[in-house]
């Protein structure tokens, strides 16, 4: 079955069953399917559209998820004061001056829920981006219940002329653990948004927290088998970080041991344990999570960037001889 699945995905003819993997990487890496599919590298640039979500608003609640604090993940270039194509462009010129050049860029709709609100401001918003000559998609950061299917048809349209995905915060497969955090909504929300987006064909992103409370090792690697059966096209991990002036910060605070702060070396662990049990045909599209530490309290891992905690992980599959979806 691994063959199979591996020759499916990348085209390879693999002579050495007994040891494929000299040829592959031992997951279903995003970035490689994004090198294949358009060719070159290509960079997300974060947009600030001015949306806000429902859970802040008042309409589900005013405080929030207990982990929530958009800054934290909000690059200087984004701000809703400005136009998108002004953040466009200077997301470009941040991007270039800062790391390597690239020269398709996706917009990414990052902080707050970023299909709430009326579809012809959507539209607006969505189409501004798409008209930037070198944006080629749209990576949209929302809630399950955000969706409706007027918007998703809409999306649809789109995803037949542009590469468009749609990332929802999943965060827990759990409800005990969804109130907990304070989501304001249910997994069965979660399941029926990837499912209609899925069946228009739009690429569905997942985001998933490891260590939220009320969730030991065993009920977090359980969700691996949850969502295998979900059409999710790719996924993000997260190791729980405590982030400044946020609820968690407090209840942390008053008691931490209610919290799974992961240790690197036992989140690698982990996380490996998670993807075996994985269906290899959500591609992997983050393993960790970094924050500016001028925002965090606890759960960071020290000065290593993710790109040095993706090849730790990478190292140590190689150790333990195993790949996504050897337990799946
Ligand atoms: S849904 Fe997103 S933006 Fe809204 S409170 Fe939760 S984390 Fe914050």
């Amino acid at each position: 079955m691994q063959y199979f699945y591996f020759r499916r995905h990348y085209g390879q003819t693999l002579n050495n069953l007994d040891f494929p993997w000299k040829h592959i990487r031992r997951f279903n890496a995003y970035t490689n399917y994004c090198h294949n599919t358009f060719g070159e590298r290509i960079q997300k640039l974060s947009i600030n559209a001015g949306f806000t979500c429902p859970n802040r608003d008042g309409t589900i609640g005013t405080k929030g998820c207990i982990y929530c604090n958009n800054s934290a993940f909000n690059p200087s270039y984004c701000s809703s004061l400005k136009s998108i194509t002004q953040q466009i462009n200077e997301g470009i010129e941040f991007h270039t001056v800062r790391y390597r050049k690239a020269n398709k860029y996706l917009a990414y709709f990052q902080p707050f829920s970023n299909t709430y609100a009326h579809l012809e401001i959507l539209k607006l918003k969505y189409e501004e981006a798409l008209q930037h000559p070198q944006v080629i998609g749209l990576v949209i950061g929302t809630r399950p219940d955000c969706v409706d299917n007027e918007k998703l048809d809409f999306i649809e349209e789109l995803s037949l002329k542009h590469f468009i995905s749609v990332e929802y915060g999943m965060e827990s497969c759990y409800n005990e653990t969804l109130n907990l955090i304070n989501r304001g909504h249910t997994f069965e929300q979660t399941i029926k948004a990837i499912e209609e987006t899925a069946k228009r064909s739009i690429h569905v992103g997942a985001h998933l927290i490891f260590g939220l409370p009320g969730e030991d090792i065993s009920k977090m690697l359980d969700e691996a088998t949850i969502i295998s059966k979900l059409p999710v096209t790719t996924i993000k991990f997260h190791q729980l970080q405590i982030i400044k002036d946020t609820t968690i910060e407090a209840q942390f605070n008053n008691n931490p041991k209610q919290f799974h702060i992961f240790k690197l070396d036992e989140y690698i662990d982990f996380i490996i344990d998670f993807t075996e049990r994985m269906n290899p045909a959500i591609m992997i599209e983050r393993y960790t999570a970094e924050v500016p530490p001028r925002y965090l309290v606890k759960g960071g891992f020290g000065l290593l960037r993710t790109d040095q905690i993706l090849q730790k992980i990478e190292k140590r599959m190689e150790e333990r001889k195993t790949w996504q979806g050897r337990l799946c």
